[in-house]
């Protein structure tokens, strides 16, 4: 297949900002309204079309640059159609490089999606281009100078691994677990931070989700050395496995009105690579995180709904003031 690299912009770089690569997804996702989800073979009328900028590597790319200051590429591969152009503007808007997307002979990535009026989701992904995701030279390069790489599990595992492997010695791997499928010993080995939900740390933990979240992250930090666990509007667990033992530090979600909790997992991941990139300790970077997080559910939408860098701070220094 042939690829060309995308002449795409670089951000505004703030001073002091760390270097993040997110290497990961890009969808457009088509979200429709509908009175209830229809079953086989049945054909119902929902409401307009709503296409949105999204999948997960895509929206923390966006979190770690706008809400988390940081200087960041993303490495990811679109097509040569409207979704591409659509997630490259968002990108661009949302001040990330994207000189190193590739561009491929396959569709862009599409997630189909209908919401009942309970709020329930019903979601068929195509992949497309994100089947086709690669760290040629000049990804490796990049990601070579980064303080912190992310990634999630919508692209294959060996490009999780091309990844990992072109690090410098010191720079962090920061793996979003999801969606959460078993990982195989060498890229468990990778990982310095584990970012899962609930969900996703008991499929990786082999467990039940009446496990408590202490217990999830105990049994995580057995092949990791830190993890963070989202619960939702109940905050995240942050769990560090130190010489003394393991360390756990509850971060409690910041308390906002909720609107939309699309993306807010995926800002939270963003702004805490960002914080990470900038030498944060881990709980301090789930502390900025959390804020962002909660900003991120006031708004409808996922990239869209991503806060400035300055307001993410400002409400940090409100929930938490520092002493
Ligand atoms: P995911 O979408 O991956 O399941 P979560 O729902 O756990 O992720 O959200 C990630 C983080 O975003 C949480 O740890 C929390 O800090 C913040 N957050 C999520 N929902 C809310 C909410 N309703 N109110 C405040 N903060 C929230």
């Amino acid at each position: 297949m042939s690829t060309t690299a995308d002449a795409g912009q670089g951000g505004e770089v703030p001073s002091g900002a760390g270097r993040v690569v997110v290497v990961g997804s890009a969808n457009v996702d088509l979200v429709v309204d509908v009175p209830r989800h229809p079953g086989g073979g049945e054909t119902i009328l929902g409401g307009d079309l709503r296409r949105n900028p999204g999948g997960k590597g895509a929206n923390q790319a966006v979190g770690a640059a706008r809400a988390g200051g940081a200087d960041t590429t993303f490495v990811g591969a679109l097509g040569h159609d409207d979704a591409a152009d659509l997630l490259l503007a968002s990108l661009d808007r949302g001040g990330v490089r994207t000189d190193l997307v590739v561009r491929v002979d396959v569709p862009t990535g599409t997630a189909l999606i209908t919401v009942s009026p309970d709020g329930e989701n019903a979601i068929v992904v195509a992949p497309g281009a994100n089947s086709h995701v690669t760290v040629g030279t000049a990804q490796a390069e990049r990601i070579g100078a980064a303080d912190v790489v992310l990634a999630q599990l919508e692209i294959p595992l060996d490009v999780v691994r091309a990844a990992a492997a072109a690090r410098r010695p010191g720079a962090l791997l920061v793996l979003n677990a999801a969606p959460s499928r078993e990982l195989p010993d060498d890229v468990w080995d990778a990982i310095d931070v584990l970012v899962v939900n609930e969900h996703e740390a008991a499929d990786l933990a082999g467990a039940t989700t009446a496990v408590d979240p202490s217990a999830l992250a105990g049994l995580l930090l057995e092949r990791v050395p830190a993890v963070v666990v989202t619960l939702g509007g109940a905050g995240s667990l942050v769990g560090e496995r130190l010489p003394g033992g393991n360390l756990l530090t509850d971060v409690p979600a910041t308390p906002v009105e909720a609107v939309d909790t699309t993306g807010a997992g995926d800002t939270f991941c963003g702004v805490l690579a960002a914080a990470l990139a900038r030498g944060a300790d881990l709980p301090d970077a789930a502390r900025l995180a959390a804020a962002a997080g909660a900003l991120a559910v006031t708004r409808p939408g996922a990239q869209d709904a991503v806060p400035d860098a300055a307001d993410v701070v400002a409400l940090a220094e409100r929930t938490a003031p520092r002493t």
